[in-house]
Order: C-alpha cells, then structure tokens, then sequence
C-alpha cells in the first residue's frame, strides 16, 4: 500500500501531516478525536473539518477499517466471535468477552501466522500479512460500535504473533492508551507472545505498563519443541531470564500460558517440572485445557487432569487459575472461523 494509514499516526504524526498541508494544528486535535474517540471510518463523516481538507487528506491517506463479515454469539456464554474484511480483503478475527470484571476484547495483530504452534489453528497456512496498528484498532473499534457497550481490557492474543509485528504491536498500545483518544488504561492490555525473546526485552525497555503473557505449554526445551517450533531458536532458560527482566523493568507480574494436552503436558511430572522452572517468579500460571483444532490431533486435558495439574502447582505456591473457556460452542480457538469460512469459500469457487 502506498498511502498511509491515517489511523496508525500518533498525535505527534497526525499533527507534523497537517501543518504540513498549511492548516492549524487544531485539526489535528479534531481529526484525531474523529478517527479515535468517535471512530468513524470515513473523511465525510467528519463534519466539522472543511471540505477541502478532507479532499487533501483522501488524497494522501486512507483509513484502516475492518467491516463486519460475520458474527457468531455463543449460547452458552454470550460470547461474540466476529469475523472482519480489510479493505483489501483480508479475513481476521476478534472476540467480544463479558467478564465480572468488565468487557474484554481480542486482538489478531496478523493475517495467519508464522510460529507454526502444533496446536493452533492460525497457523496452519502461515502468514498472508502483519496488520497495521490501524487495523489492529478497527477491531476493538468496531466491536464497540457493534455492541454499543464500553471496553475495558484488551488481550493481544488473537492470530498473529505481536513481537514479530513489533512496530504495529508498540503503536497500537500507544494509540488506545493515549487519552485524547478511547483512553484504555495500558494496565489493562496484555500482549501474549510464545517467546521472542529480543522482542520481549525490547518491549520491557518502552516504559509501557502492559502485562506480558508467555506462552510457556512445557517446562523444557525437548518438550516444547515438539509443540512449538519457536523453542528451536529461543531456549528456555533465555526466555526466563527475559521474563525476570521484564519484571525488574516494568514491575509486573508476568503470565504463563499453559494450554493443557491431554497426555502430551499434563502430567504429574510436567506439573513438577513447571513448578521448578518457575518457583520464586513473580508470577500467575493461567491453565486451558487445548481446544481441540479439527486439523490436529491433540484432544483437550480431561477436567479431572485439570484440576489436578492447578493442586500440584497450588501446593508449591504458584499462583494459578483455570482459564474460563469461552465461546467453546463457535469455534472459540485462534484462527478456526477464518479457516472455516475460508474452505467454505474455496469449495464454493470449485463447485461453481
Ligand atoms: N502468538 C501469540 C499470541 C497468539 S496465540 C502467542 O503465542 O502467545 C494466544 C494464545 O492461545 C497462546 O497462548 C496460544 O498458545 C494459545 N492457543 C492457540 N491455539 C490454541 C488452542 N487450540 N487451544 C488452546 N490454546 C491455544
């Protein structure tokens, strides 16, 4: 694409294009409050702009967007698993969550994926693209206008892995955190990564106050790298030393993803193994039994496993709860709507 995303500018960007076009820095402020605060997606929707400015700006710059292309909404939670179109036709997914605590939005931060995780489902055909923090916006952004309720936390942990869209990741933080915009607390966004390690230390060093999440799913390098390819190039013992890091800078408690494998990560030893890898952290283990992916041949932890798994890591004093399944019954798991309409689609064109 050779026009900007006007969407992806910082205030400070937004401003140096439109003095730049000889008008007052005040329309930078306007403009901004269109884009972030009443989220619209197009120049002629901002109405107290002059004509002719919009016409300038159409000129230079597009605004990211991302339309309903589908929704689905579970009936055993109410849990709403939307499927949006880039403007260049792309298909990503975001989930609407409702906890006690407020609502909670998933972000994908790209189109597939190029980790390979065994268990995932977004990765299966690799990565088409990296969104651009524009587009990582229009997610939570058209979320809201769809359900007409108020967002309060963010998780980074649709498609995509965010440390390997580093730039877009950063700026997308930035962007809903700054409070001339949506204004969401940092504290209340958590980026998930399965352990780059450079990119951990990176984002330790921006001064953001969002919670790291690891997604950790076996307590030794053997193990983790019939799960998770990345663990060839990222060990173990340089992924912990970035997590205490991480926590010496930013003074939060990191989080352990551990998705439960029935028979491959969830026994008693494994139970072991993570206590000793990660005892005298400062730390919170959050379990999921995996969702089964149609593609893969990993079956979910049974309940009785589970628990188990969360006793042994109780008894040696690791903090620990049972991540609430969500959206179980709409293919709730990364990346298995997009995959689904798109095989729907391809064997649609081939019968046609
Ligand atoms: N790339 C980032 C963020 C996206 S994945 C990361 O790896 O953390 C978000 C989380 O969902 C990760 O913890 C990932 O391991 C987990 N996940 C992916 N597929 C899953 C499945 N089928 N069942 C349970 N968890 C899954």
């Amino acid at each position: 694409m050779t026009e900007q995303d006007i969407r992806s500018m910082e205030y400070d960007e937004l401003t140096a294009l439109v003095t730049g076009l000889n008008e007052k820095k005040f329309r930078a402020s306007q403009i901004f409050d269109w884009l972030h605060k009443k989220q619209v997606d197009s120049f002629d929707d901002m109405t107290n702009i002059p004509k002719s400015l919009r016409e300038a700006l159409a000129g230079e710059c597009c605004i990211s967007t991302a339309g309903i292309e589908r929704v689905q909404e579970s009936a055993l939670d109410g849990t709403r698993k939307y499927l949006f179109k880039l403007r260049d036709g792309n298909l990503i997914e975001s989930v609407f969550m409702r906890y006690e605590h407020g609502n909670s939005v998933c972000v994908s931060t790209q189109v597939g994926c190029r980790m390979g995780c065994r268990f995932c489902a977004s990765t299966i055909d690799g990565l088409v693209r990296d969104l651009t923090a524009g587009e990582i916006l229009a997610q939570v952004y058209g979320i809201i206008r769809d359900t007409g309720e108020r967002v309060s936390n963010v998780v980074m942990m649709g498609s995509g892995e965010p440390l390997e869209n580093y730039d877009s990741s950063v700026r997308f933080i930035k962007l809903i955190s700054d409070e001339r915009g949506l204004n969401l607390s940092a504290r209340n966004i958590t980026l998930s990564t399965c352990g780059i390690v450079p990119g951990m230390r990176r984002l330790a060093d921006e001064g953001l106050p969002v919670t790291l999440a690891l997604s950790l799913h076996a307590y030794n390098d053997d193990k983790r790298k019939e799960i998770m390819p990345v663990a060839n190039k990222y060990p173990l013992n340089e992924i912990m030393d970035a997590c205490r890091y991480y926590f010496d800078k930013t003074g939060r408690r990191v989080t352990f993803e551990y998705s439960l494998i029935g028979g491959v990560n969830d026994t008693d030893a494994d139970a072991a193994g993570l206590s000793a890898l990660i005892g005298g952290l400062n730390c919170h283990v959050n379990l999921i039994p995996v969702n089964p992916v149609k593609e893969r041949n990993y079956v979910g932890s049974a309940k009785s496993a589970v628990l188990a798994f969360k006793n042994k890591l109780e008894k040696n004093h690791i903090n620990v709860t049972i991540r609430r399944e969500m959206g179980r019954d709409i293919d709730g798991a990364c990346g298995q709507l997009r995959r689904r309409v798109l095989k729907d689609e391809a064997a649609k064109a081939t019968k046609g």
